[in-house]
């Protein structure tokens, strides 16, 4: 007996929606690249609870024709791609032909639609019900598309008993617009939600030079998130050669034996140092302007914050990746959420290249700032309590200071809680008020242009910086740039410093600890021996077996990084020296928190013998200057030396040194201002 038979169009429908369309929020996504795709500058999205009712898309693209608008209700037609060869470079949104029929075979379902270039005024309607069309008739409309979806799976008890709360439905929706709202400036947006306009967002000027397209990246996101003042642009070219991706092996072989020259480039705004937030929520990742999702690219971000980032944090970014259409799969995923890339390790690498750099250069630019000639002779600090505060303090130095975003704001009262190290609350959710213009110092433009440093052993992806944008398009407030005065010191840590724009903060800890991180891998790098002091009396100390073979792995960086340790039987070692700045009164203890904390460390990086940056990141954290009282030299010392840094704001674990409070955000305490 037979028993396979062609499943009906209407079935086949449904189960494609079962793929494409997940929720409210989906049908959004796939009306909103259809009027994308189709040229509109205007597109209105309006929803009902949560688009479980609602869901009416407007655009002024191109529109169809009376024909047209019954075919594109077919399953697999679309007019974007004609072969299969088109799926090697989608440069449209959409390509798979199915949604449309998908939304159609699960909702009551409305098209209107005129073509903007036709003579006739008439537009063409037709009205369907779960997948049956109703009505096809001759409509009064604008040139564009509308399309209205009423009651989403109302044929489909238990999918629409899936949906979540309205709240949770429309969160989705507004997340999916904001995305597309970033990545399509040109368009003006309008979102309406149960009758309320939630934004009204005007085309912008785009062009083709990199600062307009920066200038209008950064007025949207001003526009969605409020502030933008915290981020830093971005703008890279690369040139990416295929053939040098050590991947090759790996199931993409066949793809990566054809050899490309792919030009890359990379650009928009990440957070500056020490700007993060706990979830990947304000995480924009765009491909070709297709929002995506890529395990590569959230890698090769972290890889490039690297110390500026706090273990569980995350980059707050809206970046912008620009490849050939050749060199990326987009048809990997029903929802096309994910994209593969043809040379995932060399995209990761010239990604992770560029957010170091960016972060390098927003430190060094002050550095460039400096004038040329002899090194100003560092003057200098006073700390005089006593004094009256217009005498008090000179200028730490002629030079610019340790830099810090103007408005990275400290958790609600630093003062009050000294100890807890808190995240700074960061991304794009805050939104502070604008420091007013009067308050705000002059400085050096922000410009991404790396730093020159050594090249990264970055195989085959050699980065060069794009075009320089200006400070409009800049992103964050230029470094600190004032004089420093000290005010004293806190809680035996925190050392108080005042400038022409308010409070700053130091962490003496975390500042000490950035310090000694650079300079030992600076040795390292050189290949010299840190510096150690032997120990009076050396000790033993006896470990577990297991304790003792991992501590075995590690013997050659902790030597090289002054820790004085040599095996002295099965499971014993002898401790005789010690980097100086560890004052270890228990020795003992000592080895065996180095030995934890590297053990913790090594289940992260999951390799048996760990990095020197991850051995040098816990030693220094044994630095001892946290609660030493310092005196104004070794505080001085301390700051200028943390101006040497390369990444002087976020201590190798990523917490920042420096918080600053400006007079603008305490008048606001105070309640001077509102
Ligand atoms: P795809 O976008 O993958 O081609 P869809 O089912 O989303 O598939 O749309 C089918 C076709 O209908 C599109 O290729 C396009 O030609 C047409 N279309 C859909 N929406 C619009 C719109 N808003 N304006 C103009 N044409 C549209
Ligand atoms: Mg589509």
């Amino acid at each position: 007996m037979n028993r396979i038979r062609l499943l009906p169009e209407q079935v086949a429908n449904q189960i494609a929606a079962g793929e494409v369309i997940e929720r409210p929020a989906s049908v959004v996504k796939e009306l909103v690249e259809n009027s994308l795709d189709a040229g509109a500058t205007r597109i209105v999205v309006e929803i009902q609870a949560g688009g479980r009712s609602l869901i009416r898309v407007t655009d002024d693209g191109v529109g169809m024709s009376r024909d047209d608008a019954l075919l594109c209700l077919e399953r697999h037609a679309t007019s974007k791609i004609v072969r299969a060869e088109d799926l090697a470079a989608i440069d449209t949104m959409g390509f798979r032909g199915e949604a449309l029929p998908s939304i159609a075979s699960v909702s009551r379902f409305i098209l209107t639609t005129r073509e903007r270039d036709s003579e006739s005024p008439e537009g063409t309607q037709v009205v369907i019900g779960g997948g049956k069309i109703h009505e096809v008739k001759v409509a009064a409309s604008a040139p564009g598309t509308t399309v209205e979806v009423r009651q989403l799976f109302f044929n489909l008890p238990a999918r629409r008993k899936f949906l979540r709360t309205e709240e949770t439905e429309s969160a989705h929706i507004q997340h999916y617009l904001t995305l597309a709202a970033l990545g399509f400036p040109q368009v003006a947006f309008t979102f309406l939600k149960d009758g309320r306009t939630v934004w009204q967002l005007p085309a912008l000027k785009t062009g083709t030079g990199a600062t307009a397209k920066h200038a209008a990246l950064r007025e949207r996101l001003r526009s969605l998130h409020g502030s933008d003042d915290k981020m830093i642009s971005v703008d890279f070219s690369v040139d990416l050669n295929a053939q040098t991706d050590p991947g090759a092996g790996s199931p993409e072989e066949e793809w990566q034996t054809q050899a490309v020259e792919a030009p890359m480039r990379l650009w928009g705004f990440i957070g500056a140092p020490g700007v993060s937030r706990s979830t990947r929520e304000d995480q924009h990742l765009f491909v070709n302007r297709r929002p995506v999702e890529n395990r590569g690219l959230n890698f090769a971000l972290l890889e490039g914050y690297h110390t500026s980032l706090m273990k569980g944090r995350y980059p707050v970014c809206c970046l912008f990746l620009e490849i050939d259409p050749a060199a990326v799969d987009v048809n990997i995923h029903p929802a096309k959420r994910e994209v593969r890339f043809r040379s995932e390790g060399d995209v990761r690498r010239a990604v992770a290249k560029a957010i170091r750099d960016t972060l390098l250069g927003f430190h060094s630019q002050e550095s460039s700032a400096r004038p040329v000639g002899p090194a100003p002779v560092p003057q200098p600090f006073q700390a005089h309590p006593n004094e009256k505060p217009a005498g008090r303090g000179l200028p730490l130095g002629q030079s610019v200071l340790p830099a810090f975003p103007a408005n990275l704001k400290p958790l609600a009262t630093p003062l009050a809680t000294p100890a807890t190290q808190a995240p700074l609350p960061m991304g794009f959710g805050v939104h502070p008020p604008p420091t007013p213009s009067h308050l705000q110092t002059a400085g050096p433009s922000i410009s991404p242009n790396p730093i020159s440093r050594p090249p990264a052993a970055a195989g085959g992806v050699q980065t060069q910086p794009g075009a320089a944008t200006n400070s409009s398009a800049g992103g964050a407030v230029p470094l600190l740039h004032v004089p420093l005065r000290l005010i004293g010191v806190i809680g035996r840590l925190y050392v108080v410093l005042e400038s022409d724009r308010g409070l700053v903060l130091l962490d003496q800890h975390a500042a000490h600890e950035r310090v000694l991180f650079e300079q030992m891998l600076k040795r390292l790098e050189h290949k010299e021996q840190a510096d150690s002091q032997k120990l009076l009396l050396p000790e033993t100390v006896e470990l577990s077996a297991r304790d003792a073979h991992f501590l075995r792995e590690q013997l050659p960086v902790l030597s090289r990084l002054g820790v004085g340790l040599s095996e002295f039987g099965e499971r014993t070692f002898l401790l005789d020296a010690l980097p100086p700045f560890v004052k270890a009164s228990e020795p003992r203890r000592f080895v065996v928190q180095i030995i934890d904390e590297l053990k913790a460390a090594g289940q992260e990086v999951n390799s048996l013998r760990l990095g020197e940056h991850m051995v040098a990141k816990t030693v220094c954290r044994h630095a001892v200057k946290a609660n030493d009282p310092l005196s104004d030299t070794e505080l001085e010392n301390l700051i200028k030396d943390l101006r040497h840094c390369d990444m002087p704001y976020t201590c190798p674990h990523g917490r920042p040194t420096l918080v600053e409070m400006n007079f603008r955000e305490l008048e606001k305490k105070f309640g001077r201002t509102q």
